[in-house]
């Protein structure tokens, strides 16, 4: 059976290299604030523009911008997941780690 990949979905390796290239952008920390103008939210989405400057946002208005930084071009590393993470996490572990 031939399974080359089918050119068509030359949209699928652009994402890959995308994925690829915001994973190698900084992860954000409790110090990276939003910069939406009024807006001081931890920054959960980092993306870095064609001009190499880079920008943090809170979730709400990272999902916000996310069309319009994609359509210029930016590689956008969004972090939103791991909020649900340490939703998660809250949850304490008692007994010490017996399982
Ligand atoms: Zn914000």
């Amino acid at each position: 059976m031939n399974t080359e990949p089918d050119p068509t979905m030359d949209l699928t390796f652009t994402d890959a290299a995308s994925a690829q290239e915001a994973a190698q952008l900084p992860a954000l920390t409790a110090f990276d604030r939003c910069d939406a103008p009024d807006c001081t939210a931890q920054a959960y989405v980092r993306a870095r523009l064609r001009s190499g400057r880079s920008l943090v946002f809170c979730g709400h208005h990272g999902h916000d911008l996310l069309p319009a930084l994609a359509g210029q071009g930016a590689v956008v590393r969004d972090d939103t997941p791991l909020l649900v993470e340490n939703r998660l996490r809250i949850t304490p572990s008692i007994g010490g780690g017996r399982n």
